[in-house]
């Protein structure tokens, strides 16, 4: 099921002023709310569909430390605390659980592909730990394939997609936050250099800061304030099953399969490294920012020209803030779900868990996830333009790091002492001549 979300009433109400005005209303948005309402700042967060509706709903759900990138890993140690007090501060239960996510490998030589990742991550004392034949087994029962061996880390775990973006908009909220849906942020004003006012297609409210948490549509919404933010969208999808007795707990991966159990007793399963890449305009526009990541990631990307091709063809040529935008048109991005790719994960699922041979799928769920040339987020203010922050590009991971996200967000708004080490995050890498660097975790 995808939440397909009321729109509550006061969904047009503009407020005239703000401190700070956030764009976009996925679970980004949504946590960089929550921490800003926290501290008692004045927050509008606009959503131009309805909140969470696209990647934030639609992904796996898994919350795990297990092969991040080593710049996001404090980042991702501080989000699991903040999931655990979560409940607390909203008041909802979002499903967070520490159920364990384990990678399979059909064969001993397979593990060897996480050795250099298990050594990076010793400074962090995980505990993540090399699992063998008899103990990955009881971690699939029932599995057909006997598995050599794998990866596996009992503190990690899943929360429900379906609730966690709305249930912290709901608590910012009641926090002070205002939560404007169906409404798009066009773009913003700026007096010697700064900003002052966003112009949404339904009145201008007056703010010293602007967020951009937009996903997908970052990139387009920054180079219509003349920023560059390259990002590159990748097609992702998964299937909601109905319950199924006596299958695996928690989430796992290996060959040909990825499961999560629900919290219903249902399952998201599919495969988790495949994806369909439309060759866009973007795509010839970002071609040397992206050289190292395709040279890790290329067998996981089928490139096509798809229905994306021909749409952000036709977005090339910006707007005028009086101008309708891109956003109004798709105010809630859908795409078609890989269904070649879905039809292969079930005939793999089935024949892996007989406990899956009559499972019934109530839903196929697809969303474009955004992805950052070296595949960790931007949380960082544009230097160029006092007042504008962006946290976007969470690169296919962003669901389970997103509270820690939003307190950095808050943090680098308010000046506070940041966490984490905000450098690798920084917007300048991508415009200062860095080099970038992808890191090739390889699973
Ligand atoms: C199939 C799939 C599986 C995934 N699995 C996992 C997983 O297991 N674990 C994990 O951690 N991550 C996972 N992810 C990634 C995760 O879902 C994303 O990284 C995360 O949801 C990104 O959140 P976001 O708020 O940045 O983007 P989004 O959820 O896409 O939200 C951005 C919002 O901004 C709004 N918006 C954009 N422009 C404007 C504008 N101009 N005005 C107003 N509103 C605007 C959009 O309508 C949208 O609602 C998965 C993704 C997919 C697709």
């Amino acid at each position: 099921m995808t939440a397909h979300t009321p729109i509550p009433q006061d969904f047009n109400v503009v407020p005239t002023e703000t401190e700070v005005v956030i764009v976009g209303g996925g679970i980004i948005g949504a946590c960089t709310a929550l921490q800003l309402a926290q501290r008692g700042i004045p927050v509008t967060l606009f959503e131009k569909g309805s909140i969470g509706e696209e990647q934030s709903s639609r992904n796996w759900g898994w919350v795990r430390k297990m092969g991040r990138d080593i710049r996001e890993m404090p980042l991702m140690i501080h989000a699991m605390k903040l999931w655990d007090e979560l409940p607390g501060i909203i008041g909802a239960d979002v499903g967070f659980r520490r159920q364990g996510i384990t990678y399979f490998c059909d064969e001993e030589k397979d593990m060897g592909k996480y050795e250099a990742w298990m050594k990076a991550m010793e400074p962090f004392g995980l505990d993540t730990h090399f699992v063998q034949r008899q103990r990955v087994n009881e971690l699939a029962p029932g599995n057909t394939r006997n598995f050599a061996g794998g990866l596996h880390t009992p503190s990690d775990g899943y929360a429900e997609p379906h609730l966690a973006a709305r249930a912290i908009a709901e608590g910012a909220r009641r926090l002070g936050a205002r939560i404007v849906e169906g409404c798009a942020v066009r773009g913003f004003e700026t007096e010697s250099g700064r900003v002052t006012e966003v112009v949404t297609e339904k009145g201008r409210i007056k703010c010293r800061t602007v967020v951009l948490a937009g996903g997908i549509w970052s990139s387009l919404f920054a180079r219509n304030q003349n920023v560059k933010v390259p990002q590159l969208k990748m097609l992702s999808q998964t299937m909601r099953t109905r319950p199924i007795e006596n299958g695996p707990l928690g989430c796992g991966s290996g060959k040909g399969f990825g499961y999560r159990k629900r919290n219903d007793g249902g399952y998201n399963v599919g495969m988790r490294s495949a994806h369909a890449v439309d060759i866009v305009p973007d795509s010839f526009r970002f071609f040397k920012d992206y050289l190292p990541a395709m040279k890790n990631e290329i067998k996981a990307m089928k490139f096509r020209v798809g229905q994306r091709t021909w749409q952000e063809t036709m977005m090339l040529g910006g707007w005028k803030l009086d101008q309708r935008t891109p956003f109004e048109t798709y105010r809630i991005m859908r795409p078609v779900p890989g269904h070649k790719i879905l039809d292969q994960a079930t005939i793999n699922i089935k024949k892996l868990f007989p406990q899956f041979k009559d499972m019934v799928v109530n839903e196929r769920m697809s969303a474009w996830i955004d992805v950052t040339p070296d595949a960790i987020p931007t949380i960082s203010q544009v230097d160029a333009i006092p007042g504008f922050y962006i946290s976007t590009g969470y690169s296919g991971h962003g669901f389970g790091i997103a509270p820690a996200a939003g307190q950095l967000m808050a943090e680098l708004i308010t000046g506070d002492t940041p966490h984490v080490d905000p450098t690798p995050f920084r917007h300048s890498r991508f415009i200062d001549g860095s080099k970038i660097v992808h890191w090739p975790i390889g699973f």
